[in-house]
């Protein structure tokens, strides 16, 4: 039996970047153009002949830039992807993916239940702008996936675990019709690094928002795209591509700074996930509406474990329906101004906890019909479940937040 995939052990054996001096760290490239050593060597880097992996040549700061590039192949190693490149956030990335091969006339197939930017782009801003149409479907419904699949669907787009609503996507599956129907199956991964491997599974490209689990600290926007080595360099092509004319450039010293985050992620990962489990745990021992993959009663447990790295667990998110809006807010409040428990802010992977109501921030780009679709009640509140403090603390916090927000009302 061949051993299984590890992120972690994929990501060290890629990380091998000493600094210019030997350093433990890689250097920072802050140049935004580089010199040649003969005229002629110009004309050819445009033509695209000495690219940085044949011939070693770099030519402006919005191309590859070096630092960028290693960070990239970090990301595309932990995702056991051929390559990978970074841009300034994932709403970015994921931009990029689909004008680059949607945009003028192409379809997209996609989950119905998304992280509210990748909504609006897919729902409003890429059809009035860019000509592309999606159809929104139920991803857990594959027969619905493949009838849709029928238009000529260039992308077949979902998030490995849905965004608030923690349903997981079955990528093998919806590889196999992506596959049948010629085309890409796209899995944004920010809500499970290290947990899932989309590629491992069949996808076709991954994207990241770094500005969760990968950054760590919410102190960067920033995004990952991982894929073939032939579709990054379209992404970058000179003339046709769309990381390169479009411009959303990662800075290399953010690049850097990130860089220095993804050798703890693991580790990251699993405190978050246990942790997460271990609330959501104690949350349903006390009878309250909570949902976390890793609970046997969570309706894809069984799905979302087959596709799971042994030994990440379950990830940091959770979510606890309070049944109202104002129940949800009393908790809310409590939870961040009397027991200092975490933050009321939307976002995700942070090393405190951040917490909001799904369908008064991330998601409030839906309509209230495609809330009510996609399962989002005014009373559900999300938890990115952070990785200070006691547990024993922070369980005391929760639990007094709760007893408040039952008393003060229904
Ligand atoms: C935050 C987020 C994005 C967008 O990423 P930015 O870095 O904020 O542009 C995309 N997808 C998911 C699942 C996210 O959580």
């Amino acid at each position: 039996m061949s051993t299984p995939f590890d992120p972690q052990q994929a990501m060290a054996d890629a990380r091998h970047e000493f600094g210019e001096h030997g350093g433990v760290n890689m250097s920072i490239e802050a140049s935004t153009t580089f010199t040649v050593m003969t005229p002629d060597m110009m004309p050819e880097i445009f033509e695209g002949l000495h690219g940085p992996d044949d011939g070693g040549c770099y030519l402006y700061g919005r191309h590859f830039n070096p630092t960028v590039y290693v960070l990239g192949r970090m990301v595309a190693a932990m995702e056991c992807a051929e390559a990978g490149y970074c841009a300034a956030s994932g709403l970015a990335a994921i931009a990029a993916v689909i004008i680059q091969r949607c945009g003028g006339g192409g379809t997209v197939v996609s989950s119905n239940t998304l992280y509210g930017g990748t909504w609006a782009l897919l729902s409003e801003y890429l059809p009035k702008n860019c000509n592309v149409q999606t159809s929104f479907v139920d991803i857990q419904d594959l027969d619905a996936v493949e009838d849709a699949m029928k238009n000529g669907a260039k992308i077949l787009y979902t998030e490995s675990l849905s965004n608030p609503t923690l349903r997981a996507a079955n990528i093998p599956a919806l590889a196999e019709i992506a596959h049948k129907y010629d085309a890409m199956l796209v899995v944004d991964n920010t809500f499970t690094p290290m947990m899932v491997s989309p590629m491992q599974l069949g996808a076709d490209v991954v994207v990241h928002s770094a500005t969760k689990f990968l950054s760590g600290a919410s102190d960067v926007i920033a995004g990952v795209i991982c894929a073939s080595q032939e579709f990054i360099n379209e992404l970058m092509d000179l003339h046709l591509g769309s990381l390169m004319l479009l411009g959303p450039t990662m800075d290399p010293l953010v690049a850097f700074r990130l860089s220095l985050r993804l050798p703890h992620l693991a580790a990251r990962m699993k405190e978050h996930s246990y942790r997460a489990m271990e609330f959501a745990r104690r949350l349903q021992k006390m009878d309250l509406d909570v949902t976390y993959p890793g609970l046997e009663s969570h309706q894809d447990h069984a799905l979302f474990t087959s596709q799971l790295n042994q030994e990440y667990g379950y990830g940091g998110l959770f979510t606890l329906d309070m049944g109202s809006e104002k129940k949800a807010f009393a908790l809310l409040n409590h939870l961040q101004n009397e027991g200092q428990f975490g933050y009321m802010a939307v976002s995700l992977g942070y090393f405190d906890t951040l917490m909001s109501c799904s369908g008064a921030s991330t998601s409030s780009e839906l309509s209230e019909e495609a809330l009510q679709e996609a399962g989002i009640s005014p009373g559900l509140v999300r938890f990115s479940i952070g990785l200070t403090g006691g547990i024993e603390q922070r369980w005391k916090q929760m639990e007094e937040a709760i007893s408040h927000a039952n008393s003060v009302c229904c």
